[in-house]
């Protein structure tokens, strides 16, 4: 609108810094467990509907103080996103695919009425931040730094409606690789008795409002002994994803032989993964001139328990940022296990393998490519 045009956006040369005089001690690599540890310093972004973004800090890492009635705590207005720096073999601190992170982070905050900002700019701030705490992210192939960037509204209203002030902020947590000791191929429960998104819901959304409600399907998946939730949609029970991760399957056309890789298509239930479009991108590039055919569509866990059965599943695997890919080895499905096509002394297929590898080298730099942005 006119007004909101000036309003100001996201300036990267008015950011102030303000270092730690207190350094943490670094926690051994080998004891870094996901999420629980935290770097020295956070960026942090006011914003208001009368000024728009106001001067980003990067302070040192402490509490947030908030009016108990701040709107965040009633109406769940979050959103966040979910990145990481590398460090490559000469020490330069790597983003992967930033861009992609900001527009689906100004999609989800749009959606639940808080600011938009300059996509750019805030890939500026992010960058000079990880520099900042690049003592955090060990070299060692595997590990990296876990960003998380978060936006909150603020303003202290019990009344429904858009948050006239926001918090947009990223603190960052170093981490290691999802499978220490490589692979383990996991087992899920296909889930038909809780739905994690619908058409016209917000399941292409990376809203907190998303997580909450698939702890404790996830809970009552593990008490039966299953890693994950396949989570099914509809009558057709259609495969959508995987826990937190994109699905993909490798199979055998019924008709005509010919391998198919295949994940659900972006059709509003299923999160836009960063994972997801690198897979499939490196498919085309790398698997289809191997006479693969690379296909988004809807397909039923029916499919796959037939495919199983007549010899033709060939591999699953799940694909997010955290573990890059996760081998399936078996789908708990009306009382049957489908058998993923890994056999017992495998943990993962050879496309998962190949996937983990092909991505990896762009991520951490061996790989000269336009996805891996030095910061
Ligand atoms: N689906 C869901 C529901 C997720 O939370 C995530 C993690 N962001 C993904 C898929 C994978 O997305 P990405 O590859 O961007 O990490």
């Amino acid at each position: 609108t006119a007004s909101s045009a000036k309003l100001q956006d996201i300036d990267p040369s008015k950011l102030s810094i303000t270092r730690t005089t207190t350094p943490k001690e670094l926690v051994p690599a080998n004891e870094l467990v996901f999420g629980k540890t935290f770097t020295d310093h956070m960026l942090s972004i006011e914003w208001t509907a009368s000024d728009g973004w106001l001067p980003a800090r990067i302070t040192p890492y402490q509490n947030l103080s908030l009016d108990p009635a701040s709107c965040v705590f009633h109406y769940a207005f979050e959103c966040f996103e979910g990145m990481k720096a590398y460090k490559d073999s000469n020490g330069n601190v790597r983003l992967f695919r930033p861009t992609k992170n900001m527009e689906r982070m100004n999609k989800s905050s749009a959606r639940i009425a808080l600011p938009t900002f300059d996509q750019a700019a805030m890939i500026q701030l992010i960058s000079t931040f990880a520099n900042m705490e690049q003592r955090f992210i060990p070299s060692t192939r595997g590990y990296s730094l876990y960003l998380r960037p978060t936006m909150i509204g603020t303003q202290r209203t019990l009344g429904v409606g858009p948050p006239g002030s926001a918090l947009l902020y990223v603190i960052a947590s170093p981490v290691g690789p999802y499978y220490p000791t490589g692979f383990k191929a996991i087992s899920l429960e296909a889930t038909d008795y809780a739905v994690r998104a619908w058409p016209g819901g917000v399941g292409d959304k990376k809203l907190g409002a998303n997580y909450a409600p698939c702890i404790l399907p996830q809970i009552q998946a593990a008490t039966r002994g299953f890693h994950q939730n396949l989570w099914l949609f509809g009558e057709e029970e259609y495969v959508t994803e995987v826990g937190t991760m994109n699905m993909f399957v490798a199979i055998k056309n019924k008709k005509t032989g010919q391998k198919e890789l295949l994940t659900a298509p972006l059709d509003g239930t299923i999160l836009e993964g960063v994972t997801r479009d690198s897979v499939l991108s490196l498919a085309r590039e790398k698997l289809a001139p191997e006479g693969w055919n690379i296909v988004e569509r809807k397909y039923t866990m029916k499919e796959l328990s037939d495919a199983a059965k007549e010899g033709r599943l060939l591999e699953a695997f799940g694909a997010g940022t955290a573990a890059i890919v996760s081998p399936i080895r078996n789908i708990s499905w009306k009382g049957d296990l489908v058998d993923c096509g890994l056999r017992p002394e495998e943990e993962a297929g050879e496309i998962a393998l190949r996937m983990k590898d092909w991505i990896e080298a762009r991520q951490y730099g061996d790989e000269k490519h336009e996805w891996s942005y030095v910061v």
